[in-house]
């Protein structure tokens, strides 16, 4: 057998994000329609995995698209899976992979958590932030996400359901955040001593940096969690909404500050290093958004609001048991951008994160 026709090593194959942006890339050459999102549910089955992309990607995929990924699979190596994606390709360049780019797959994200420094891994933090409900948009009752909480082996967990505002009408409003608090503390009294649940909000931030929330309301949470949600305009620079948001009083952390969502838009544009510096001044944490289609911060800013001074919170945003994983992402991001462990909130124990909130 000649050396021309034996099988390709498996290392020799493109890695499986390469494989996945190729997928992406050909979805925008087609009109919408069913071949777009086969090519589309092809992409994402292999950016979401670290076993074989392309077995991956076959699982997904109808009948008519598996030669295609197969002879994308084929490829030796990124350059040669470029250029295929050129032969193929028959408009322009594609517009979207700017708002895919500084994201993790799946497989990105475990190399990650394997050779960086073991006392960012998820299993080395103590406390669970940021989840959600069915008080608000999440799927699972607030019992049953801190039982997969204490599961996870966490010492404390962080709720975060939305806020009923004006922009918001499926969250939490008074009445309901009276009622959830009665759960926790029933929750505290029953198991606290092994997985304390503390109560977050999550409040809409207005275009013009205020709050969606009354300012009384939101002192009876423990914790006040800013974020945009809409009005992403492109256009603006958003600096002087977030500082407005960050300088009110009583707000705790900033949420998933670029509001970026994976392949659909590219998050706000901002002055970071004025962002991060007014977070520093005023003791707001950052978040570390690990929701995969969010990685909110992206590395290269979250070393910027390392070098502002910022504390940060690693969360998972999870709408579900099976999504709080997610925080192995916000983990590796932390990895990435070399965060030190005494700036992450999680590795607080409960009282220390109590006597952190208490404090604001
Ligand atoms: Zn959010
Ligand atoms: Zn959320």
């Amino acid at each position: 057998m000649s050396s021309r026709t034996a099988p390709l090593r498996r290392s020799d194959r493109p890695p499986n994000r390469a494989l996945a942006e190729a997928l992406f890339a050909l979805s925008e050459q087609e009109e919408p329609g069913d071949r777009r999102i086969a090519l589309l549910k092809a992409g994402y089955a292999v950016f979401d995995t670290t076993g074989d992309g392309r077995r991956a990607a076959h699982s997904k995929a109808p009948d008519w698209l598996r030669p295609l990924i197969d002879q994308l699979a084929a490829c030796a190596g990124e350059d040669a899976l470029d250029a295929a994606v050129q032969r193929l390709s028959t408009g322009s360049r594609t517009r979207r992979r700017v708002t895919r780019e500084g994201y993790l797959c799946h497989s990105e994200m475990m190399a990650t958590l394997a050779t960086g420094p073991t006392e960012l891994h998820p299993d080395r933090m103590r406390g669970a932030a940021h989840w959600h409900t069915t008080d608000s948009d999440g799927k699972t009752a607030l019992e049953s996400m801190a039982r997969a909480c204490q599961r996870r082996g966490f010492a404390w967990s962080m709720v975060t359901d939305h806020s009923r505002g004006l922009e918001v009408a499926s969250g939490l409003d008074q009445e309901g955040l009276r009622l959830q608090l009665k759960r926790i503390n029933r929750w505290n009294r029953r198991f606290g001593e092994d997985h304390r649940v503390f109560q977050g909000l999550e409040i809409e931030v207005l275009e013009d940096g205020t709050l969606d929330v009354p300012h009384g309301e939101r002192l009876e949470v423990e914790c006040v969690v800013a974020a945009v949600h809409r009005l992403f305009d492109p256009d603006r620079d958003q600096t002087e909404r977030l500082i407005r948001a960050i300088s009110t009083p009583g707000v705790h952390v900033l949420a998933h500050p670029r509001a970026r969502h994976f392949h659909h838009r590219p998050g706000l544009r901002a002055r970071w290093e004025v962002v991060f510096a007014a977070c520093a001044e005023h003791g707001v944490a950052v978040e570390i958004n690990g929701f995969p289609r969010r990685q909110d911060l992206d590395w290269d800013l979250a070393r910027l609001a390392v070098d502002a001074g910022c504390d940060f919170l690693l969360a998972s945003d999870a709408h579900a048991p099976k999504h709080l994983e997610f925080d192995a992402y916000a983990s590796a991001i932390a990895m990435k951008a070399e965060i030190p462990r005494e700036r992450i909130l999680n590795v607080m124990h409960a009282d220390e994160f109590e006597a952190w909130l208490a404090g604001r």
